[in-house]
């Protein structure tokens, strides 16, 4: 099947494992790597198939040592938009890139439901990150009440615009390179409700179409999309077969080793063995 984008398979470990249980994780993680397919070994290395963990600010060091050798990218969930300053209890994407890091989610909904994130700020983070170098995994996506009030599409515009102002900014300029978009219905994270392939890639067409309109169709072509919101071994499948659908953000299945490979186990058999 054709991915023309590859297939990005990023695991959200939200506030779960502290560096014991990284290493634990990785432990046997490593061990169902290495005996996994060379298909799946190829395309990880080749980059057709791209998997990241966004761990715990603690856990980054200790997942960073544990990965070493295998082509799996460690990222974190968030970050400040200033470089430095009176922002207690923050971390900025200046000491993120120092860490070696270099992927960061932007305004997951859990951060915008509990810490008062606005569009706003998640406009701000977006750039101030992106401008400096960091790949940013920027997250939208309606409410059950938003859905059941018929608004979905009207809630992504309004999230998208919030972030795409003008033509000139950061955003647009590192669209296909420095930037992500993961569509996550909020009634669909760790709820166990997973969007259908429909109801995904239905939301995945307007904003590809809202990146073609406002900004360009090539921009659109080549914007990695992911859709996050209960993604398990069991139904990635049918997901990443949606044409609009470049990948998943997964938080539940991506904490136990097995199923996060079963993960990518899934995403590879939809690449062509070259
Ligand atoms: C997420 O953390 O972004 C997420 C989609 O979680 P889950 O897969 O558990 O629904």
């Amino acid at each position: 099947m054709k991915k023309p984008r590859g297939i990005f398979i990023a695991g959200n470990w939200k506030m779960n494992h502290g560096v014991k249980e990284t290493r634990q994780f990785f432990e046997q993680f490593r061990r169902l790597y290495d005996s996994s397919s060379s298909h799946l070994q190829a395309r990880l290395a080749d980059h057709s198939l791209k998997a990241a963990l966004f761990a715990p600010y603690l856990s980054i060091s200790a997942a960073q040592g544990e990965a070493h050798g295998m082509p799996i990218h460690i990222g974190a969930q968030n970050a400040h938009w200033e470089k430095s300053g009176a922002f207690t209890g923050e971390i900025s994407g200046a000491m993120l890139l120092e860490h070696g890091i270099k992927s960061v989610l932007v305004g997951h909904s859990e951060r915008r439901q509990y810490f008062a994130e606005t569009d706003e700020t998640v406009r701000k983070k977006t750039e101030s990150l992106i401008e400096q170098g960091l790949e940013v995994i920027l997250c939208i996506g309606e409410t059950r009440a938003e859905r059941e009030a018929g608004q979905t599409e009207a809630v992504l515009l309004r999230q998208l615009s919030a972030v795409f102002q003008s033509a000139q900014s950061p955003a647009v300029r590192s669209l296909g390179c420095g930037l992500v978009l993961a569509y996550e219905p909020v009634w669909a994270i760790g709820t166990g409700l997973t969007a259908s392939p429909e109801q995904a890639e239905e939301a995945h067409q307007i904003i590809r179409r809202f990146l073609s309109e406002k900004l360009s169709p090539e921009a659109a072509e080549m914007t990695v999309i992911l859709y996050g919101g209960s993604v398990t071994p069991q139904n990635v499948t049918a997901l990443l077969q949606c044409p609009n659908v470049d990948g998943g953000l997964v938080g539940g299945a991506s904490l136990k080793p097995e199923s996060y490979i079963a993960l990518l186990h899934g995403a590879v058999e939809l690449l062509p063995h070259p």
